[in-house]
């Protein structure tokens, strides 16, 4: 399974096909939009983009949030300073297209920063209200 940017600049290959995906409402990443895989480092290779991507680093934990400097689409976070954050990272799972939705469960992880939560999703979009 692989994660791409959008203009392919950084490209991840991840060793198994995520099953849980989480929608987290903290106010980094409820503002990014990403949908998270976590995975243990070693079941992460980065194929393309060393160095190409901008880093902002958050918490208390000193999360990196990892973004392509090319086409600013948000790639993972990892944390290298915190023994418990450390063991795992973020991929984010919007950037993996061979991802069957019909086989992944979303999780909604509430960190409680506002109790903000994009609805579920409708079966079919409501337009009306657009032109
Ligand atoms: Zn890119």
């Amino acid at each position: 399974m692989e994660a791409n940017c959008h203009c392919g600049s950084v490209c991840f290959e991840v060793s198994r096909d995520p099953v849980d995906i989480f929608d987290c409402n903290c106010s980094i990443c409820r503002r990014l939009g990403t949908l998270w895989a976590y995975f243990r480092p070693d079941e992460v290779q980065l194929v393309r983009g060393s160095g190409h991507t901008d880093v902002y680093r958050w918490g208390p934990q000193h999360i990196e949030f990892h973004s392509c400097r090319t086409c600013g689409c948000t790639t993972h976070w990892q944390s290298t300073s915190n023994p418990d954050t450390a063991r795992k990272m973020g991929i984010n799972a919007r950037l993996m297209d061979a991802l069957d939705r019909s086989s992944v469960r979303l999780w909604q992880i509430d960190m409680g920063e506002s109790g903000i939560f994009w609805p579920p999703a409708s079966p079919e979009p409501d337009r009306s209200g657009q032109k």
